[in-house]
């Protein structure tokens, strides 16, 4: 990795979302000489300033170290092997150019509905599959409601269909809580509550 950083291979960092652990969908393909469990594991991704700023999966994260993107501040025990050699896998990997996060990165999706609401359905407060969830207007879309971060939220389809065409006052049902975008402090939460198992990510998310 040293000498691919000292030939000036540097790829600007692209950071798309990882597929989140909350989400329950996996990675599509592991490398065939590593364990899946291992690479979908998250990782902590810190800015260069060492701000927490994204979770990730390791295998991601060892592209972004083998491409000279980032590189390892936390490894765990395990090590992964490829053909010509052996890596510790990342826990807190930080990228070594600063990269600017605007306030609100995160794109409206259902996806990212589900990681904000935390695959709970916001009336019943069950947590459920991602499969199980789907997503509700709490003011209809029938009566004005838009598609946003403010009205849209997780729902079971339980609740879904005895909600219908009404609003939650009129159905009966409370929201767990008002849906707001998704903020920079939200993605905080979410990195403590998936990274309180791992005593190295602490430090860098100011417990
Ligand atoms: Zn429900």
């Amino acid at each position: 990795m040293d000498n691919r950083l000292k030939n000036g291979l540097r790829p600007r960092p692209r950071l798309n979302l990882p597929p989140s652990p909350l989400d329950g969908s996996a990675p599509k393909s592991a490398s065939p000489a590593s364990r899946p469990s291992v690479m979908q594991a998250p990782v902590l991704v810190l800015n260069a300033t060492f701000e927490p700023i994204n979770v990730t999966a390791v295998r991601r994260a060892l592209v972004l170290m083998l491409k000279g993107v980032a590189q390892a501040e936390e490894s765990n025990a395990s090590v992964v092997h490829s053909s010509s050699r052996s890596v510790s896998v990342p826990s807190v990997i930080r990228l070594l150019t600063y990269r600017h996060i605007p306030q609100q990165s995160r794109a409206l999706s259902r996806k990212n509905i589900l990681l904000r609401d935390r695959n709970t359905c916001q009336f019943c407060a069950r947590a459920l599959p991602a499969s199980e969830l789907t997503l509700d207007h709490v003011m209809p879309r029938s009566r004005g409601g838009h598609s946003s971060w403010e009205n849209l939220v997780a729902c079971c389809y339980e609740c879904n269909n005895r909600k219908g065409d009404r609003t939650p006052e009129e159905a009966g049902l409370k929201l767990a809580r008002r849906p707001r975008p998704f903020t920079l402090h939200t993605s905080r939460q979410l990195m403590r509550l998936i990274g309180h198992k791992d005593e190295k990510w602490r430090k860098y998310l100011f417990y």
